[in-house]
């Protein structure tokens, strides 16, 4: 049988019959554009937490056999003071830790993330290495997270890049739980059959959901909008997973009931309260949408890991809920922090005056990120937020067609309310690439003609959103019955 490796045997902690499928490659994963920017960061990062270990070597290997001989030849070696990436194999089961260290005559075992919280997420994948390493070496003393320090900024030496935690006391006490459980799912793995499926919380988000627990079901019970737990607990023991056999005795939020209802009556749901809600949006209405790159290592002087920057935005405006509307737009020069050029030019697009529609919350924080960065433009940019109006809170609270399987993200609501408009044709088409695309630029990965048309396609990406914001709010404003 294949070598059962770490991300199967922590999938089976949640879902064994989801490792199972995975243990045969048999589960389709959509590949995005952003992995691939991803996967050059997560190298660049370990390879700078490599250069904090003087006498280190690469373990470099085709095979899976390669890399076990070239591990013990290299950890046999008492010349070499770090092994990086070596691979471990205990009775079917292999590990790779990310630094392997020597200490006179102990082992330090050090794992290197590129995040920067949540550390005890970690302790998962730091115990389940710790023990297929243990069944190979011995003294193993100790176990150290390495994540990306918020201290550090562009500019500053290697060493101040990373923030170390021991995990030791915690690593050992899961390692010995795990050792305990093995067996049993290495017996589970090797099954010719699967796991039964049970529906769980996690069936929500799985990539086999509507090939299992969802396979035939129209309106699974994970359409109805922030299922509790507890409700859901309460679902699977009566064996309800549609929306349909939902009973009256079963406890729903008002947007709940309001999803059934529609399920159940083939209806669409027009609160009265949308038309209040749109008459209280002033003309000119401006449309606005921001994109943002974010990178585990900072793009910038004087930015920390992690730091979100605003990069372009789309602005249309209209009069009126008819005439064709005004387009406005701007990129960043991807050579610098052009945050600064970006609030100035949005402030002279915007006007001092309407409605700012937007789609969720994250304008605004954009905003307020801004107003806290330049001082002297608080006041203008404070004033742009309290125009802002959100169109998603609007439609989640007042409008709902069955077809939107319980979301409300423009990409999922707009070619139902508006079947001729989508992403379909245009090289960039979601919020990741996007990010990724202008990433790539920034790290100086691209050429001139690279450049020019990802600017190209990032710039008609972005006006595709505030377009489609126009038609949603004209498409809204008709079911409401508002004069045109
Ligand atoms: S849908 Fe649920 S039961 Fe099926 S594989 Fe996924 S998590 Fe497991």
């Amino acid at each position: 049988m294949r070598p059962i490796n770490k991300s199967v045997f922590i999938k089976s902690l949640d879902c064994r019959r989801l490792a199972w499928h995975l243990y045969r490659n048999l589960v389709e994963r959509d590949r995005l554009s952003g992995d691939d920017f991803l996967i050059y960061e997560s190298k660049k990062i370990h390879s700078m937490a490599q250069e904090l270990f003087a006498g280190g070597i690469q373990v470099k290997a085709a095979t899976l056999q390669e890399a076990l001989d070239k591990t013990k030849e290299f950890t046999s070696n008492p010349e070499i003071k770090a092994v990086f990436e070596p691979v471990f194999e205990y009775n079917g089961f292999t590990a790779r830790a990310d630094i392997l260290s020597r200490h006179g005559d102990e082992w330090h075992i050090t794992e290197v993330k590129a995040g920067n919280k949540g550390k005890r997420k970690y302790i998962i994948d730091m115990a389940y290495t710790a023990l297929i390493l243990s069944k190979n070496i011995k003294n193993i003393s100790k176990s150290k997270l390495m994540l990306m320090s918020k201290d550090f900024r562009l500019g500053m030496p290697v060493e101040r890049l990373f923030s170390e935690t021991d995990f030791t006391t915690e690593v050992f006490t899961k390692m010995h739980e795990y050792d305990a459980i093995c067996p049993d799912i290495k017996a589970m793995l090797e099954n010719e059959i699967p796991p039964d499926m049970q529906l769980k919380m996690c069936c929500k988000n799985c990539p086999m959901f509507k090939q299992c627990t969802g396979k035939d079901i129209d309106f699974h019970i994970f359409d109805l909008p922030r299922l509790s737990h507890t409700s859901f607990d309460q679902l699977c023991s009566m064996n309800i997973n549609t929306i349909k056999d939902v009973p009256d005795c079963v406890e729903l939020t008002e947007t709940q009931k309001n999803v059934k209802d529609c399920i159940i009556n083939d209806k669409i749901f027009i609160s009265p309260n949308l038309k209040t809600e749109l008459e209280k949006i002033n003309f000119p209405v401006y449309y606005l949408d921001f994109e943002s790159v974010m990178t585990i290592y900072p793009l910038y002087q004087n930015i920390c890991p992690h730091t979100q920057i605003v990069t372009q935005y789309s602005l249309h405006k209209a009069s009126n809920l008819s005439d064709e509307p005004e387009h406005f737009e701007f990129i960043a020069d991807h050579t610098k922090d052009d945050r600064l050029s970006l609030a100035e030019n949005l402030i002279k697009d915007i006007g001092e005056e309407g409605s700012i529609i937007t789609y969720s919350s994250f304008e605004h924080q954009i905003l307020q990120h801004l107003a806290g960065l330049y001082p002297h433009l608080h006041e203008k940019i404070s004033k742009i937020s309290s125009r802002i109006v959100d169109l998603e809170a609007i439609l989640k609270s007042n409008y709902y067609d069955k077809q939107f399987h319980g979301k409300t993200s423009i990409k999922k609501v707009l070619p139902i309310m508006i079947p001729e408009m989508n992403y379909n044709s245009l090289e960039i088409a979601e919020g990741g690439s996007a990010l990724s695309a202008f990433a790539y630029m920034g790290v100086g990965l691209y050429n001139e003609e690279q450049i020019a048309e990802t600017k190209k396609n990032l710039l008609e990406y972005c006006k595709q959103d505030t377009l489609a914001l126009v038609k949603m709010h004209r498409f809204l404003a008709q079911a409401a019955s508002i004069q045109f």
